[in-house]
């Protein structure tokens, strides 16, 4: 996945069939079986739909525990797996909120809520 987000783009797929957009590879569409992905840029802004909160993190995020595993579906189509470092309980999160992706150098996709800044540390 290297490169996947250094650019502060965020790269998925679209089927030239029936124009599902997709974050996730597959060889094809999961809507209608063709094989036809191009490569896409997908919306670096979406709101959650799934996050958990997750305080035993891996050797990666050692130093950012606790914070949120989100969900989230772009604008424009296609879901993506992230983290938010700002939120480190339930209650600061809601489903539906508007995030946006925040380039950063720490490894994965990181978002951050509109409307703040997408200062890390
Ligand atoms: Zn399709």
């Amino acid at each position: 996945m290297k490169g996947y987000e250094e650019t502060g783009r965020l790269r998925g797929f679209r089927c030239r069939h029936c124009g599902l957009v997709t974050a996730t590879w597959g060889l094809a569409c999961s809507r209608c079986g063709s094989a036809e992905l191009e490569e896409h840029e997908l919306a670096t802004a979406g709101k959650v739909v799934a996050f958990t909160i997750l305080h035993v993190p891996g050797d990666e995020f050692l130093n950012e525990a606790p914070y949120a595993y989100v969900v989230v579906e772009l604008d424009g189509g296609g879901r993506i797996t992230g983290w938010m470092p700002s939120v480190r309980a339930e209650a600061d999160l809601t489903l539906g909120e508007r995030v946006h992706f925040a380039a950063s150098y720490k490894p994965g996709v990181q978002f951050a809520k509109d409307g703040t800044a997408s200062a890390s540390g």
